[in-house]
């Protein structure tokens, strides 16, 4: 079968571990060429580009904070120099600073929002330029379950992720006569360094609340992605897509 993603070029945030990694892999099995962003990973990424490169696409690297306005534009373009163009943008970068409300910090609720969703915006802002000179693009954000029905201790996050929500449906409105898509993701309990900060009673609560009874693959994530980004999803935006085994419905 030909791959769906050949010759295309995918910024993935957050790149350096967890879905973000795992979400570049799957793009590159498909024959796109990655601009990897990272923010502390170095060693990792690094490591990331090989096992990309080996898959015959080509891989680089760009160290940014998101939340940050200039250093999202340079990956941009630094995805211009060396690439030309961007494809697909995949808003992964994500952190969680929890806390109950009313002893949350200002800066952990200012973090959470600067980074999940200011961070996703600010890549949009310098990416989407591109797309519209090309006429075609995949915006790609990743949310969350929570950012649809909330969760206690997470109302800096449940906020960022669901102001993601509207931000793709907004954006979905501003671009699509350019043949451009955007959707989001939300995933719901999926194995990964973020989830493991639960503890075991946690983790057994959320797996109580999913009917298939499992915990998420970072590939199951990944997979969704690559469908969104590939033309089989053409006719899809504006769209949530739920990868969280019936958790929330
Ligand atoms: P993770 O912590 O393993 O990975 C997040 C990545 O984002 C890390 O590589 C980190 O360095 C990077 N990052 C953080 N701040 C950044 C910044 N300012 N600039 C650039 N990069 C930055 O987490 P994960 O579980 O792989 O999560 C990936 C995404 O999926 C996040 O948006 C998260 O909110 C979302 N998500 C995860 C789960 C889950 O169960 N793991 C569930 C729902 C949604």
């Amino acid at each position: 079968m030909e791959k769906l993603l050949l010759g295309k070029i995918a910024v993935v945030t957050g790149a350096g571990r967890g879905i973000g990694r795992t979400i570049a892999l799957k793009l590159a099995d498909e024959g796109a060429n990655l601009v990897l962003n990272y923010r502390s990973s170095e060693k990792e990424t690094e490591e990331l580009i090989k096992e990309i490169e080996a898959k015959g696409v080509k891989a680089i690297s760009v160290k940014a904070d998101v939340s940050k306005f200039e250093e999202a534009e340079e990956i941009m373009k630094k995805a211009k120099a060396e690439f030309g163009k961007v494809d697909i943008l995949v808003n992964n970068a994500g952190i969680t600073r929890d806390g109950l409300a009313m002893r949350m910090k200002e800066k952990d609720f200012d973090d959470v929002i600067n980074v999940n969703l200011k961070g996703a915006f600010n890549c949009i802002r310098h990416a989407s330029p591109m797309m519209f000179r090309n006429k075609g693009g995949k915006i790609i954000n990743i949310s969350s379950v929570v950012g649809i029905v909330g969760n206690p201790g997470q109302i800096n996050y449940c906020a960022a992720k669901a102001g993601i929500l509207g931000m793709t449906k907004s954006l979905a409105k501003e671009l699509g006569s350019r043949g451009i898509t955007v959707n989001a993701i939300a995933p719901g309990f999926i194995k990964t360094d973020m989830s493991d900060e639960l503890s075991d009673k946690q983790k057994e609560a959320i797996l109580g609340t999913v009917p298939l009874k499992r915990a998420g693959e970072v590939d199951d994530v990944a997979n969704a992605v690559v469908f969104l980004a590939s033309d089989l999803a053409s006719y899809i935006t504006g769209q949530v897509i739920q990868v969280d085994g019936g958790m929330v419905m």
